[in-house]
């Protein structure tokens, strides 16, 4: 059986919440293709340049602790590259048509790497409400930077994403909106889980 679920949207949305626990619900396996471009960043702050670093990526380079504001930044430097996007693309639609359904989450499953998915959902929510949802997660790691520190932050990375040439962060026509800025994080998966349950209905 093959059933793709494609989960796009701005940082800090809900999306990776929301991934793991549809992915979760139906059994699926999950792919957070973030991930991929924050193993790159990594690399290149390492010192490595960023197409080489893509071609070669491995698993063991996704299992390390990658969800610094730094790294997150690198990821989306390397991300505007076509060469290092071009280098993760089999990856990506190899897991998304693996026997057994699958979950992946980025910003442009569902225009570039699975344009086909049998549900697209496109997660959102304010600026605001992302940057102290992020915020929230720092601190808890014990994080120097200010709330409006977050906020430019993730304002000037959502600007790159949505900007670039290649593969811009976008819903895909025919991807479902869901803004979770009044929302709790259960309220949000369950949206999404009764979506993808009417989906399967109707597919
Ligand atoms: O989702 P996450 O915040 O981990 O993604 C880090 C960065 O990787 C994003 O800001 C974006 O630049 C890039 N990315 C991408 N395409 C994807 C997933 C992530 O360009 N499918």
């Amino acid at each position: 059986m093959r059933f793709t679920i494609a989960i796009d949207g701005p940082a800090a949305a809900g999306k990776g919440t929301i991934s793991k626990a549809v992915a979760w619900h139906f059994g699926f396996a999950h792919l957070d293709t973030g991930l991929l471009y924050r193993a790159v960043g990594a690399k290149v702050l390492a010192g490595a340049g960023p197409v080489a670093a893509a071609r070669g990526l491995t698993s063991e380079d996704i299992n390390g602790d990658l969800r610094s504001p730094d790294v997150a930044d690198a990821a989306s430097r390397v991300a505007v590259i076509p060469e290092v996007r071009a280098a993760l693309v089999d990856f990506q639609r190899d897991f998304a048509n693996r026997d057994g359904g699958a979950v992946l989450d980025g910003r442009d499953i569902g225009t570039v790497i699975c344009p086909d998915a049998d549900v697209k959902l496109y997660v959102t929510a304010s600026a605001k409400v992302r940057a102290e949802r992020r915020f929230l997660e720092l601190e808890a790691k014990g994080t120097d930077l200010t709330r409006a520190e977050v906020l430019s932050d993730v304002v000037a990375r959502d600007k790159r994403d949505a900007e670039r040439d290649e593969a811009p962060m976008r819903a895909a026509g025919d991807a479902v909106t869901l803004d979770t800025s009044g929302m709790s994080i259960g309220d949000a998966v369950a949206a999404a889980i009764n979506h993808v349950k009417l989906a399967r209905h109707v597919g």
